[in-house]
């Protein structure tokens, strides 16, 4: 854990929440409050949804690590894309967005380029989210931009974020959470 590493890629375009439809603002609001459900019921405070085009709600899941029993793969994203990828066929998810609460772990970046999602809007940037869990052995966090992992696939991908106008109000759920 004490390894120190160093990304040398970055985002550096500024997104503005004026730049989105009026209900992907609302979207993303609503991946807050799935966080804050997550935290309540005793799972770490992530969580994320999937919506069509017009922004029908389709799916929304929480981090569910605690409740499954300490399953190291039950990140919000990735039990997302586990169950969609059940429901819908891979030419419906590539025309569907993940909205998400922060960039996405290269476990769950995995997961949407596997089940053929068409794109990823998130809130917070994980270099700032490593700040907040440090090397906590629950969440230590990767600075490894979703963009990244996305970038060595075949696929035309679209990945909107950060929304930093927004970053707040997510770690404000992180503050005195992890063990640094
Ligand atoms: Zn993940």
């Amino acid at each position: 854990m004490k390894k120190e590493f160093k990304v040398e890629y970055e985002q550096k375009d500024n997104y503005k929440l004026s730049d989105l439809k009026d209900f992907e603002v609302k979207l993303l609001k609503r991946v807050l409050e799935i966080c804050k459900e997550a935290k309540e019921k005793g799972n770490h405070p992530f969580g994320c949804l999937l919506a069509d085009k017009e922004g029908n709600i389709l799916m929304e899941q929480g981090n569910e690590e605690v409740s499954l029993k300490g399953d190291c793969t039950a990140h919000a994203e990735a039990l997302l894309m586990r169950k969609a990828s059940q429901i819908y066929t891979k030419k419906e998810m590539k025309e569907f967005t993940l909205y998400n609460c922060a960039d996405s772990c290269a476990m769950c970046t995995g997961a949407m380029y596997w089940g053929n999602l068409g794109r990823h809007v998130y809130i917070a940037r994980e270099s700032e989210l490593k700040k907040y869990t440090g090397d906590d052995i629950r969440n230590p966090t990767l600075n490894l931009p979703s963009r990244v992992v996305m970038a060595s696939g075949q696929k035309e991908f679209e990945t909107l974020g950060p929304f930093t106008e927004l970053e707040d109000e997510f770690f404000k759920l992180h503050k005195d959470y992890w063990n640094k």
